[in-house]
């Protein structure tokens, strides 16, 4: 059927998963701008993302499909999944014009971040001149920026370009990727049919360990303020996962065991260690509080299956450290003295250190470490002397620049 005063909003993007902040933008959108229908149209390769981290087409489709049925002027289309090859914008819109007839005014939704790129993108003329487009704020993207590109945007193509008044949603799906890869909640942010039909397939996860289960059992073994604890290490050892380019799904494996055992009574631990054939030397036997970093290893690995050395080894030295400390070392021992519960004279100083140099972090966390044990007038583990040792040497090269 061929209208030929429709105006249509088109939403393109990724959904990988589609949101709340596409969802409300859309409509804000519809509702202004007195839009008759908004389609909604996943990428198929998209030229600006890396294909291979981006969920299946069919999937995304599927996704956004069910996210938009609950509205009646929101269509999900598959046009550009259907088109071979990297999918341009210039050329669906021209598709669509051809499809609804010329007289049909289209309107591009886009956040604020997605405008401010459109002259990268193919054939920027054409798309300026086939649609005009309504620009949403973004949280993240300075309104100048967006200003000064839209400015250059109408003088160069002659773009019509309107701002979309509406409150921005500081929400992604990049966010809520990473979310869900360490088990934080995601509902709300997107329409719940999605959130299930993510959870059904197990999308975005890494599943080698079922963690949903493991936090649960870990957390019921320890008191709620230490596992206000192992959340901070949790959320601080994935911070820094990223900051140094490791893995945040095993950073976070990492945090959620490290003080598993932590609270078992002195005679508890001990007797463990020996059940489980764990060698202790003289001065953890003496101050059997150190045996809970072996013993959370291998309780993680015994009881939760956990057979990554990596992760196993971080658990074992979070408290004293070691030599040759892996990136997963030293993030989990840094978060360990660092996440937010914690709060020793010195520590903001540590804080921002781990942001700039883990190894002068590290090294900061045994030097504390080893004067507590002093005043307390114990033994310093000699792993702990060697690893401030070898971090010492260290400390002066790492400074990230
Ligand atoms: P990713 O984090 O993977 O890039 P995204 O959340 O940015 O995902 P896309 O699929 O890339 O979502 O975005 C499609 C379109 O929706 C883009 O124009 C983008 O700017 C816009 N958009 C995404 N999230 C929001 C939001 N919260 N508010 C307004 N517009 C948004
Ligand atoms: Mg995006």
């Amino acid at each position: 059927m061929r209208d030929d005063n429709r105006r249509i909003g088109i939403m393109g993007g990724s959904f990988d998963p589609i949101h709340n902040g596409h969802l409300a933008a859309a409509e804000a959108a519809r509702r202004n701008f007195g839009l008759d229908s908004v389609l909604f149209i996943p990428a198929g390769k998209a030229p600006h993302k890396n294909d291979g981290a981006v969920t299946r087409a069919a999937r995304r489709f599927e996704m956004t499909a069910l996210a938009v049925a609950g509205n009646l002027y929101f269509e999900a289309s598959s046009i550009e999944i259907e088109r071979p090859g990297v999918s341009y914008t210039a050329d669906t819109l021209d598709e669509i014009k051809w499809r609804h007839g010329k007289k049909t005014k289209l309107f591009f939704i886009a956040g604020a971040d997605a405008v401010a790129e459109m002259f990268t993108w193919k054939s920027p003329e054409r798309v300026f001149k086939a649609c005009s487009v309504i620009a949403a704020a973004r949280p993240g993207v300075a309104g100048e920026t967006l200003d000064r590109q839209i400015a250059a945007a109408r003088e160069r193509y002659g773009a019509r370009i309107f701002m979309l008044e509406t409150p921005p949603l500081a929400i992604s799906s990049t966010d809520i990727r990473r979310r869900i890869q360490i088990e934080r909640p995601v509902r709300y942010f997107l329409p719940e049919i999605v959130e299930q039909y993510i959870n059904q397939r197990r999308l975005y996860r890494d599943d080698r360990y079922d963690m949903e289960a493991a936090e649960r059992r870990v957390s019921s073994k320890l008191s709620d303020k230490r596992w206000r604890h192992t959340m901070g290490v949790i959320d601080d050892s994935v911070r820094l996962a990223e900051i140094y380019g490791i893995n945040r799904r095993k950073a976070y494996i990492t945090a959620v065991f490290h003080d598993c055992a932590k609270e078992l009574s002195s005679e508890e631990k001990l007797r463990r260690c020996d059940e489980l054939g764990i060698q202790l030397d003289n001065i953890t036997r003496s101050q059997p509080d150190l045996a809970h970093g072996p013993l959370s290893a291998e309780i993680a690995r015994t009881e939760f299956n956990v057979d990554d050395p990596e992760i196993l080894n971080a658990i074992r030295f979070h408290t004293t450290g070691c030599e040759q400390m892996s990136l997963l070392d030293k993030i989990l021992l840094t978060a360990d003295c660092t996440e937010p519960n914690r709060n020793h004279a010195g520590i903001e100083e540590i804080r921002k250190t781990a942001l700039i140099n883990l190894d002068k972090a590290t090294a900061l966390c045994l030097r504390m470490k080893i004067a507590y044990t002093e005043s307390k007038r114990q033994m310093v583990h000699p792993l702990s002397l060697k690893a401030l040792k070898e971090m010492e040497g260290m400390e002066e090269m790492g400074d990230k620049i």
